[in-house]
């Protein structure tokens, strides 16, 4: 007789993000769209993508199909870890030659976008390990930590600390850090990364570095990888993503790395990363080998540049909407290295009572910010990877 994973219902009833985001944020839109047919809505929930792929990377695709519909140059299952041209164009293009940081191609694991990344990597710790969480927070850090029984400790982010979390308190053993922040848009300093990596490398935790919106960042002297902190090879893994820089939400290519050097108490250099290939080898058997010939492409120099470009409108979006908010006296965070505005409540309103009110008095939709943990309560997240068009009409919508 089968009987169902009991740890599953820790995600059913409404208590993940997608469940309440889906059910109640989306619900109560359509039910407001019923009793308002001539409101225009003005959609700012969801981090997606709306700008097509490039061109260099629509061409990409198209050759990457022809060959396989070719018996001469078809070609079946990739390399698990990843197509290797790739993981060395991340490896040259991405790290070493945007961000000079050196690393070596067998520490790149491509995977289906950053989100199965970010929340299998835990398979590699043991189950009594605990995970410190930034709260607010993306949500699969902390939904993914619930599944696997894990002990969560928060790293209250607020206005007071800019966003960015103090060094925990307690000893834990994993650290869930994401700079750029979804959802605050808050980035960190080279001193603040530096006090993590240090602490990290004191009790030999690890940091799990979630950069997906890296690209963003145009503050000078920001980090733009945990690894332009010295040390940090050897006690962090990071985490990247073609969905945000790219476009490629659909497409799903991430990668992850996981440094020879990296070490804990009982491993040494090297045997996390053996040990992720083994696991990469039993539970997944890579990604797309089309979505990563267009993530090969993304990373030629023509193909940087447009992405760029891209990256570029959605940060005009995220201006635009920052200073046309703060003229109607908002105060916003974010936007600036990020494409979330996160919005303070006025006047002491709860998350959904300024969720309603933004929906009602403007059409505007975000998503409360109580869904992203405890201290995210009296704020709004909208997204600006939205048309550029939408962001000006909801401004002008008085
Ligand atoms: N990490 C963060 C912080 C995100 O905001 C997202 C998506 O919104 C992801 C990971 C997942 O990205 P991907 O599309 O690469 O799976």
């Amino acid at each position: 007789m089968a009987t169902k994973n009991l740890q599953l219902n820790q995600l059913t009833g409404e208590k993940t993000y997608t469940e309440i985001v889906f059910q109640k944020v989306w619900g109560r839109v359509e039910a407001y769209r019923k009793t308002h047919p001539q409101q225009k809505i003005f959609m700012m929930a969801f981090g997606d993508t709306t700008q097509p792929l490039t061109p260099t990377v629509v061409q990409a695709l198209v050759d990457a199909t022809n060959r396989l519909g070719d018996p001469k140059t078809y070609t079946g299952y990739e390399d698990i870890t990843g197509n290797p041209t790739l993981r060395k164009a991340i490896c040259a293009n991405y790290y070493q030659q945007n961000l000079g940081i050196k690393l070596d191609p067998s520490g790149i694991f491509i995977s289906d976008g950053a989100q199965s990344a970010s929340v299998n990597i835990q398979e590699l710790f043991a189950p009594d390990n605990k995970v410190a969480v930034q709260n607010p927070a993306y949500p699969s850090f902390v939904e993914g930590t619930l599944l696997a029984g894990r002990t969560l400790v928060n790293l209250i982010c607020d206005e007071q600390n800019n966003f960015v979390p103090k060094l925990p308190e307690e000893k834990v053993d994993l650290i869930y850090l994401c700079f750029p922040n979804n959802p605050t848009g808050a980035v960190a300093t080279k001193e603040c990364l530096k006090a993590f990596v240090d602490y990290a490398k004191s009790c030999q935790a690890v940091i799990i570095f979630d950069a997906v919106y890296s690209p963003f960042i145009t503050t000078p002297n920001i980090p733009r990888s945990i690894y332009e902190i010295a040390g940090a090879q050897e006690c962090a893994i990071e985490i990247g993503s073609f969905s945000k820089m790219a476009n490629f939400t659909g497409l799903r290519v991430g990668w992850c790395v996981i440094p020879e050097a990296l070490t804990i108490q009982n491993t040494v250099p090297g045997e996390l990363n053996h040990l992720w290939r083994i696991r990469h080898a039993v539970k997944f058997w890579g990604t797309a080998n089309i979505s990563q010939y267009g993530a090969i492409a993304a990373l030629s120099s023509a193909g940087q540049k447009e992405c760029q470009e891209v990256v570029n409108y959605y940060l005009q979006n995220a201006r635009l909407l920052r200073e046309g908010l703060a003229e109607y006296g908002l105060k916003c965070f974010g936007g600036v290295d990020s494409p979330f505005v996160w919005v303070k409540a006025p006047q002491g309103l709860s998350s959904w009572q300024f969720f309603e009110k933004m929906l009602q008095s403007r059409g505007i939709v975000g998503i409360p910010g109580c869904i992203f943990g405890s201290s995210g309560e009296g704020y709004l997240r909208l997204s600006t990877l939205g048309q550029r068009e939408e962001i000006v009409a909801a401004l002008e919508n008085n």
